[in-house]
């Protein structure tokens, strides 16, 4: 196993330099160990490689060091990068509760850690964003603290055991985005001396931020709906397309294709639905299509743990109707910057899409800047790291 990347960058970003220096707490410098599901920039990550892409940011902006391992051919923009080869990992998404932890010969996630183990006698911190259970399980031989950001709910119960037993041992070493996310681990639970202390009163709920400047915003709508997600039945698009083939507004859909079949058989289903695939964008120019369209419609099948897709329409001043499930249901004020539908009701959908014009797109923006600014996130992170370091 080699490295792409071979003269590492220690010294911290210089550009801004804000809460270590003015608060006179060091420096922190951070190994961030990608998904091994995808390289960073072909969205077979998902949320996961912009999720990655901000919190490095937010944290260079407040003066500390951001470094990354992430597999072979990753990309992204402003980030010192450490190119490791190996197979991918597949996806918890669809492997079913009982799934056994599974490992490729020559697996990426392995060299990922072997890696990190090499180096991590530069870095303060290393954070881990895999959802899988080696890097938790490696937690206690690291003598650097690795803490984890997990991103998706609760799917296997392997996953699931390996969290509790890693947080009974290290307390602060697990985030998530959202309350609603952190409640699907509710069978994780521990005794504490005054009870049981549960999964959400036991992890960092840290949401999401993003660097707002790179969405534009944009007062008028074409004549069409956007739809944006990987192309995987947990994110439920047949729904979309199925109220589209009753309200005739052209959908159009971006995201990675992981699922093809699934694609041609909603094509299959709905011939007169009005529906556009145009690929997997960059944000910049994800953001310029999907600000003209009426509203952004999410579809989830699953508890999303978040959804970054909602926060990037309404910083584009796009409404968003989603089902009232998962994180969407954190995000969307219900007739102010969306509407949340019951879950899996195309009907409820085909309303709230009637409905859109009724909403203010000057206020969805207000909505993302108030909440969920790179700043905001940079904090809460920041926060959250050194509580680990204690
Ligand atoms: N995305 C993108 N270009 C596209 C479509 C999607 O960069 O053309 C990104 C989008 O910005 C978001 C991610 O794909 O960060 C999807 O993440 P989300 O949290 O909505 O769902 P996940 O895939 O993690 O379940």
């Amino acid at each position: 196993m080699g490295l792409a990347e071979s003269s590492p960058d220690l010294e911290p970003s210089l550009n801004v330099s804000m809460s270590a220096e003015s608060s006179n707490l060091p420096v922190l410098k951070a190994l961030f160990v990608s998904t091994s599901v995808g390289p960073l920039g072909t969205g077979m990550g998902g949320g996961v490689e912009l999720t990655l892409a901000n919190l490095a940011k937010a944290l260079q902006l407040r003066g500390h060091l951001v470094n990354v391992l992430a597999p072979m051919d990753s990309s992204c923009d402003g980030l010192n990068i450490y190119q490791v080869p190996g197979q991918l990992q597949s996806t918890a998404q669809a492997q079913g509760r009982a799934a056994k932890v599974e490992m490729p010969a020559d697996a990426v996630i392995a060299n990922l850690w072997e890696q990190a183990r090499q180096m991590q006698g530069d870095y303060d911190i290393i954070l881990n964003f895999a959802y899988d259970w080696l890097p938790l399980y490696l937690t206690p031989f690291f003598e650097t603290p690795v803490v984890h950001l997990i991103s998706m709910g609760s799917l296997t119960e392997a996953m699931d055991c390996i969290i509790e037993q890693t947080l009974d041992r290290f307390p602060h070493c697990i985030a998530v985005h959202s309350g609603i996310q952190a409640e699907t681990f509710e069978a994780i639970a521990t005794q504490a001396s005054d009870g049981i202390a549960h999964f959400s009163q036991r992890c960092t709920i840290l949401a999401n931020g993003f660097d707002l400047s790179r969405y534009q915003f944009q007062p008028n709508a074409k004549a069409q709906l956007g739809w944006v997600g990987r192309i995987a039945p947990e994110k439920g698009l047949e729904d979309a397309v199925a109220a589209i083939a009753q309200t005739q507004t052209p959908l159009k859909i971006w995201g990675a294709m992981e699922h093809p079949d699934y694609w041609a058989e909603i094509q299959q289903r709905y011939p007169d639905a009005p529906i556009e695939y145009c690929g997997f964008l960059s944000t910049d120019e994800l953001q310029q299509q999907l600000g003209y369209c009426q509203g952004l419609v999410m579809t989830p099948k699953w508890v999303e743990a978040f959804g970054n897709v909602a926060i990037e329409a309404l910083a584009c001043g796009v409404p968003v109707i989603s089902y009232g499930r998962g994180g969407p249901l954190e995000i969307i004020e219900d007739g102010l910057t969306g509407y949340l539908v019951e879950p899996d009701s195309v009907e409820g959908l085909v309303g709230a899409i009637a409905k859109l014009d009724r909403i203010d797109r000057v206020t969805c923006r207000a909505q993302t800047e108030a909440k969920y600014s790179l700043a905001a996130m940079g904090e809460r992170t920041e926060a959250w790291l050194r509580k680990s370091l204690v």
